[in-house]
Parts: structure tokens; sequence; C-alpha cells
């Protein structure tokens, strides 16, 4: 059997719980099978009770839920903080605050910082930070191999030992495949997940983006599909052999939702993600030669963006994971080709996967809830719900609220969104991390605020 991952540490300032009442919101969790208009209580830190017209708990704020959906809040398994190191393009306050404002109540951010978090000093010291300035539970991967060069393994069981959330070598995979099999090895040891940023550096080469009509009509170096999908077969087959766990981050192919399928029905542990971006653009974005379309794995064609949205549907594709990667407005202004790759996306993931994939029909919002509060699971983090007893994490959507990205700003440090500039329909209003509000939209009215 392949290991199970107890739940890892998260690290937030600690602030108090506020006991919030909302009424009258249509309250959602198909976990819990829980869907139709009630009042939800939260009283220190839990879900006290979901139903009708329950009393309120003295001194509970009180929220108007008309019109609004309550859902269990978000999971990222997928954000880059940038600290330490490039605190100029995200900290852990500002990420932390951007991951609430798009509804997240626990994130996990990748090690590819500066230095990499590739030895127990720098990773507690992290965490340490992350006690201070984290608006959110946030907990830390640590690297696969030192430097994430790919070469020697990190010492996986102290850092384990330490807290680490997981492991990961992302921004770049673990190449070698030998390197990969040890690290599996180590896994039981260790007692967590790795998790793989899938490419063949051989077949990426210096592509800058998805290989196909588009890159050759620009005449750009493209980034072939098999690229990804190639590593994820071959990483399938190394983890079946070890009897190992593996997360795949970022699917963006056709082919890869297929590997990741095959690999599923031959009984291998593997999970993997989708992000906001891959699931609601495409390379033709690429035609405007604006660098804010540009990020690794690339944007794919349509029939890949299909390939991934009938993958979320049918739960081959386990979660939605935003790939949060803020550059510096100077990097990402150079030409397409020179530009760094990545997007920022906690704060556009709800509203750009509900604009595009909600409302024309292609899930619904009870299929999309479930993808985007899953992300932890794989790494052994309990799924938020609104059954009556859990933590209370909660999140408030306007689901005809319409808003133009980057309008009023970014809570994120950072500017280079995909979905800057465009209208979408929904919009997170308030969230509700483990008892304490993190986030409410500045124009969001709040009801009777007792005195
Ligand atoms: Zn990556
Ligand atoms: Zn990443």
């Amino acid at each position: 059997m392949p290991p199970r991952f107890d739940a890892p540490p998260l690290d937030s300032a600690a602030r108090e719980t506020t006991d919030v009442v909302i009424r009258g919101a249509r309250a959602l969790d198909p976990r819990a099978g829980l869907d139709g208009v009630m009042d939800i209580v939260l009283r220190d830190g839990e879900v006290a009770e979901v139903g009708d017209s329950p009393p309120t708990p003295e001194g509970a704020e009180v929220v108007d839920g008309d019109g609004l959906v309550a859902v269990p809040a978000f999971v990222d398994p997928h954000v880059h903080l940038r600290t330490p190191g490039r605190e100029d393009e995200e900290d852990i306050d500002s990420g932390t605050r951007a991951a609430a404002a798009g509804g997240f109540c626990a994130i996990l951010a990748q090690p590819n910082t500066a230095p990499v978090i590739d030895n127990g000093s720098i990773l507690s010291a992290l965490r340490e930070r992350a006690r201070h300035e984290a608006r959110i539970p946030t907990g830390f991967l640590a690297a696969v191999t030192v430097g994430q060069d790919g070469d020697a393994l990190t010492e996986m069981a102290e850092l384990a030992a330490l807290g680490a959330a997981g492991f990961t070598d992302d921004g770049r995979p673990v190449a070698r495949a030998g390197i990969l099999r040890h690290a599996l090895q180590y896994q039981r040891l260790a007692g967590r997940l790795i998790a793989l940023h899938e490419e063949d550096p051989t077949l990426s080469s210096d592509g800058v983006m998805h290989e196909g009509a588009v890159s050759a009509l620009l005449g750009m170096a493209g980034i072939p599909s098999i690229s990804e999908s190639t590593m994820i077969a071959r990483d399938a087959q190394i983890a079946q052999f070890e009897d190992a766990a593996i997360h795949i981050q970022h699917v963006s192919a056709r082919e890869s939702v297929a590997a990741v399928e095959q690999a599923k029905a031959a009984g291998v542990a593997i999970t993997c993600e989708a992000s906001p971006h891959h699931l609601c653009l495409t390379d033709e974005t690429v035609r405007s030669l604006d660098a804010g379309f540009k990020m690794n794995p690339p944007l794919r064609s349509e029939d890949d963006r299909q390939a991934l949205i009938d993958g979320l549907r049918s739960g081959v594709i386990d979660c939605v994971a935003t790939d949060h990667a803020p550059h510096a407005r100077q990097e990402k202004e150079q030409p397409f080709e020179v530009a760094p790759m990545g997007v920022t996306g906690l704060e556009t993931a709800f509203s750009a996967l509900h604009t595009d994939l909600v409302l024309p029909g292609n899930i619904d919002l009870s299929l999309l809830v479930e993808r985007m509060t899953a992300g932890g699971a794989p790494f052994g983090l309990p799924v938020p719900t609104l059954a009556t007893g859990s933590p209370a994490n909660v999140t408030l959507l306007d689901p005809s609220a319409e808003w133009q990205v980057g309008e009023a700003g970014y809570e994120s440090r950072s500017a280079n969104c995909a979905f800057a500039g465009r209208n979408l329909t929904g919009r997170v209003r308030m969230t509700i991390a483990a008892g304490v509000v993190a986030y409410r939209e500045r124009s969001f009215a709040i009801g009777a605020v007792p005195a």
C-alpha cells in the first residue's frame, strides 16, 4: 500500500476568532450533501449550527447572506510567496491577503525561493515568519534536491520533522529518473507527499510557448505537450514500482490528462491539479505578444483546454491550484521571448472559473466548489466543510457580482494577472479561515454589527 500522510502543520499569525451568523445565504457543500437557503452560525472557531433561524450568539456579527452563496473555503496547494528573497514581488502578508481575497482558507507555498527552502534552518525561519505575518494558515513545501539542482536529495526526513508540508522542485522538473526514485524511497521515512512539475528539459528546451499552430505562425520556439506527458508517464511508473505517492502539478495538455487517467486506472497513487489559466485560456492569447500570457507549462490549445475541463469533471483532475506566481512589473514588461514565466491567480481563481466554466454550463458550481476545496487532501490536509462541528472555514460568494480584474488594484504585490482587464461575473465577498475573518470585500456592507 502506498503511504498515507498525516496533516502537515500550517502556520499563521494568532488572531482572535469572530462569531458570525450568516443569515439567508444558499449554503452549498456537496460533500456534506448541503444545498439550500439557511443560516450558518460560526462560534468559537467552529461551524456551530446550520439550519433554519438558529439564535444569534451574544456579540456575534450578523451577515446578510441574501443572494449570496456560502461554501467551504478553498485550499490552494500551489502558491509562490516569493519569500525569502523577492519580497518586492510578494511577501507572506501580501500573498496570504491575496489568498484570503480569493476565498482561500489555507495555502501551500512552493520552495523555489532565494535561497531555496532546502534545509532545516531556512524552513524553520520561514515558518517563524509565517507565525507573525500569515493571514491564513500556510504550509511550506521543501525542495526535493539541494538548491533544486536535481542532484543531491535534501534531508527529507529532517525537513519533514521540522514541518515541511511536502516536497517539490517546482519551477523545475526532477529530470533524472534515478533521483526521483531515491526521493520516493525516502518518502515512507519522511511521511510527506512529493509534488512534481513535469517537464522534460530536452523536449521543452528553449521553448517559450505551446508548440502548435500559433507558435509556428509567430515563429516562436515551442514547448510540446509531450514534454509534460512523457514525464508524467515515467514518474507514474517509478511511483508504482516504489509503491509511493506522487502529485502532478499544473497539468496542461490532453496527453497529460490521459497519462494520469491511465496511471490511476493501473492503481498508481497519483493525484493532479489544474490551474484556472489553463482551464480558461489558450495559446490564442499569445498572438497579442503580451507576456501576461507567458507561463510554464504554457497555455495550450482549445483541444487541450477541453480535455482539462473533462478531467476536472470526471475527477481525473483532483483539484484546482492557482500556481500564483508574482513577478515584478519591469521584468514582466519585457518582450514576450525574454519575460519570466508565471502569472498571479489567487484573487481571480474563483471568478474566472465561475465566468468561463460554470456560467456557460461546462461544470456546475457544486463541482467547482469540490475541486477548489480539495487541494490540500493529497498532502493530508482535511477538506473544509460546512458540517457542524468542523473548523469555521467559510467563503461567501456573490455569484452575480460583476467586476473588472485589476480595476481596484490587487492585494498581491504584483499585477501580472492573466485575467487583468477582463470583466468577470462572481466575486468573493468574505473569507473566514479557521474562525478568523481573513477578508471582507471593501464595498461589502456588513449587516447588523453589534455595539
Ligand atoms: Zn511549475
Ligand atoms: Zn509553480
